[in-house]
């Protein structure tokens, strides 16, 4: 395969699906799109292609610091950025919030 991609990983979005009512989650669009049936396709070309799709659950991963692991509601200043209370990283909320998804299933794959 040209861009040798084993695994695409993807975020349960549990919290939501816990804390607001279910008409907010059938809301929730991809471009457009349902968030299930987005899921659902992106499902289909990974297993088409021979990657691997790993759905992961989200549970924290948006007030934890992707560098050292250091878990605050404080550490989400708004909605776009994310500072750690502790060590000083600052990234894009959705950029950190990826990356500790991503940690859940390869551990290793971010470094510094
Ligand atoms: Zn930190």
């Amino acid at each position: 395969m040209a861009n040798k991609i084993g695994n695409v990983v993807i975020g349960e979005i549990k919290e939501i699906k816990q804390n607001i009512d279910l008409g907010k989650i059938n809301d929730q669009n991809i471009q457009g799109m349902p968030w299930g049936l987005f899921k659902q396709k992106l499902r289909f070309k990974c297993e088409y292609y021979g990657i691997n799709f790993r759905e992961v659950d989200e549970n924290k991963t948006s007030i934890t610091c992707a560098k050292c692991g250091y878990k605050s509601k404080k550490n989400r200043k708004h909605r776009g950025l994310f500072v750690c209370e502790r060590c000083g990283f600052v990234a894009n909320a959705d950029v950190n919030g990826a990356l500790n998804i991503l940690k859940k299933v390869v551990p290793n794959a971010v470094r510094g």
